[in-house]
């Protein structure tokens, strides 16, 4: 491996995640994708669930976000940024008036937690 690539000092995420398709093939990252997504799954269930405060849980946990988040990168980059932004944009603005319905809950003196009454 190129020392300035080791370093992640000349890293181009964009080059390299369209060289991983090009050289794998989408449907193999596609399959890489939800195998990085059922051990981040996993990782957050031991996390969350079990050992909040155990160190190894926690670097696990942080482990398979990373491996999550760079498989959805090359996903992003093979359906295209526009298609995700809009989406994204549509979810952010539906997750935007859940908060302002549950925070203007709260201050009315309401007791229910986000996501509760869905
Ligand atoms: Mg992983």
């Amino acid at each position: 491996m190129d020392n300035d690539v080791k370093n992640g000092a000349c890293l181009d995420e964009r080059a390299l995640f369209q060289d991983c398709t090009r050289l794998w093939g989408v449907e193999a990252q596609i399959h890489m994708l939800i195998e990085e997504c059922a051990e981040l799954i996993r990782a957050a269930c031991h996390y969350g669930f079990r050992d909040l405060y155990e160190p190894s849980q926690y670097s696990n946990f942080i482990e398979e976000l990373a491996d999550v988040e760079i498989m959805c990168a090359q996903m992003r980059l093979y359906v295209g940024d526009k298609i995700v932004d809009e989406e994204k944009e549509i979810k952010l603005g539906r997750l935007l008036q859940r908060v302002a319905k549950e925070c203007k809950k709260h201050q009315e003196g309401g007791t229910e937690r986000v996501g509760e009454n869905e």
